[in-house]
């Protein structure tokens, strides 16, 4: 069915994709004269930084997600529409959600379109290293980590299986840092009581990376006291190692195989695809390579915001995907819209703001980069945590999470220690 837009004379503007850069952008526009037609493929915004909690159990989906629709309910100049944006017609200004042509042609295009995981060539990986950027990816590595356990009590020698609790994580940048971290302490902290077969502690969690160093972001000595936490965790880092093969036995180093029937990918990423098929240049790892004003070169209506452009930063590199470049994009193309729609002055040109770099490990322990600061422990961890509520989407999300935060350090009870799909995950297990 097509989406049908409300008629008037005000300027159409379109955002595909409610994420931190497109709900940023909408939001500055919130007193622009013009209709404004948000598209998402999902209805709600998420907060990617704490999906690895859903993965883990600490959270559940609804306490780090808010429904674009409850989000922009007062603002009366925006359309959400849930639907995925096939195809785009620069020279037409025509976009095809879900299939179906929006009847009329925007005025503006504003893609904030995220990425998805890149398996660096190879797709074949995927099956058996998911990765984590949506919702639904950390339902699923919840599942599978959950179901590890579970399969473990129900099997005749639990300890039969090393594979099933041999946790790999490829790729040591922010996600498999934190992941790993909260993985051990998952099974250290509060499986460890709940089973009575077998020992949940006797897992082994590995990370595994290029490069030599953890969370390269960081300056050098923020990644030695990361590994070092993380090796107190009981994580194994494996640091200059490259992996070569992903199949259902494990993960190959070369010759050696690591057997593992959990691993999961935290290396690499790539835009969505729509972003590819316009065909503008693009970055070697495939952002669009955007004009000073986030324009695409040619198309002086159409904008590229957050982790699928490519943007240089002042010391000659690119502005890293990360959620505050995402949101200092958006709002400086709001604002740059709104000067077009009513012919006042443009904004200054951008300049990004950097406030500096958070990452968690385990309960208790973060390390901090931020304008001078540089710190590790349990000071971090105040800021980390102070940080992370404040940017959730909404206020039932900062109470719910906050509470919920609060019962799980007093307590170590988990909120989302439910497998919802039970029945199909034992069907797996015993086909
Ligand atoms: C696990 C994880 C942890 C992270 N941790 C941190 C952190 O601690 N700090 C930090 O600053 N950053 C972190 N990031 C990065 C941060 O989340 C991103 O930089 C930020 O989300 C980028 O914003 P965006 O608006 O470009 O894209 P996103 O926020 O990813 O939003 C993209 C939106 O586009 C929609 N979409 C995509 N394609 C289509 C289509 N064809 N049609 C319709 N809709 C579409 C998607 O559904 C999504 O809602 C993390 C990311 C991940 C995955």
């Amino acid at each position: 069915m097509a989406i049908e837009i409300n008629q008037s004379e005000l300027p159409l503007v379109v955002v595909v994709g409610g994420g931190f850069g497109g709900t940023s952008l909408v939001h500055k526009l919130r007193s622009a004269p013009a209709r404004i037609a948000l598209v998402d493929r999902t209805n709600h915004q998420v907060f990617q930084p704490l999906l690895y909690q859903v993965a883990t159990s600490s959270l559940t989906p609804s306490d780090i997600a808010t429904p674009l629709r409850e989000k922009f309910r007062n603002q009366k100049n925006t359309m959400v529409f849930l639907g995925e944006v096939n195809a785009i017609d620069p020279v037409k200004k025509m976009i095809t959600v879900s299939g179906e042509q929006i009847p009329e042609p925007y005025d503006y295009l504003v893609l904030a379109t995220g990425v998805r995981h890149s398996y660096f060539g190879h797709d074949e990986f995927a099956p058996y290293a998911p990765g984590l950027k949506t919702l639904e990816d950390a339902e699923i590595l919840k599942d599978k980590i959950l179901m590890a356990f579970e399969t473990c009590e129900c099997q005749l020698e639990p300890t039969a299986h090393p594979e099933l609790l041999t946790f790999v994580l490829v790729g040591g940048g922010p996600t498999g840092v934190e992941l790993a971290g909260a993985i051990s302490e998952l099974a250290r902290q509060s499986l460890a009581t709940q089973f009575r077969r077998f020992d949940p502690t006797s897992l082994k969690v590995i990370i595994l990376d290029g490069g030599d160093r953890l969370i390269s972001s960081f300056p050098p000595e923020l990644s030695d006291k990361a590994k070092k936490h993380l090796e107190k965790l009981g994580v194994h880092v494996r640091l200059r190692t490259r992996v070569t093969k992903v199949d259902d036995e494990g993960v190959w180093i070369g010759g050696e195989l690591i057997r593992s029937k959990n691993v999961f990918w935290t290396a690499g990423v790539r835009p969505n695809p729509i972003v590819e098929q316009l065909g503008a240049p693009t970055d070697k790892g495939g952002r669009i390579l955007v004009n000073p004003d986030f324009s695409v070169p040619g198309f002086p209506e159409l904008y590229v915001i957050g982790d699928a452009a490519s943007y240089p930063d002042r010391k000659g590199g690119i502005l890293p995907g990360v959620a505050q470049v995402a949101m200092q994009q958006g709002a400086y193309v709001g604002r740059l819209i709104e000067s077009k729609i009513t012919r006042t002055p443009a904004p200054k040109p951008f300049v990004y703001f950097n406030k500096g770099n958070l990452a968690v490990i385990g309960r208790f322990y973060s390390v901090v980069d931020s304008m001078g600061v540089r710190s590790a422990g349990f000071f971090a961890f105040l800021i980390w945590a102070l940080i992370h509520i404040q940017f959730l989407p909404s206020s039932e999300n900062r109470v719910g999470t906050f509470l919920k935060w609060l019962w799980w350090l007093v307590t170590g009870k988990r909120a989302g220690q439910t497998i919802v799909n039970a029945s199909r995950n034992v069907m797996k297990r015993l086909s």
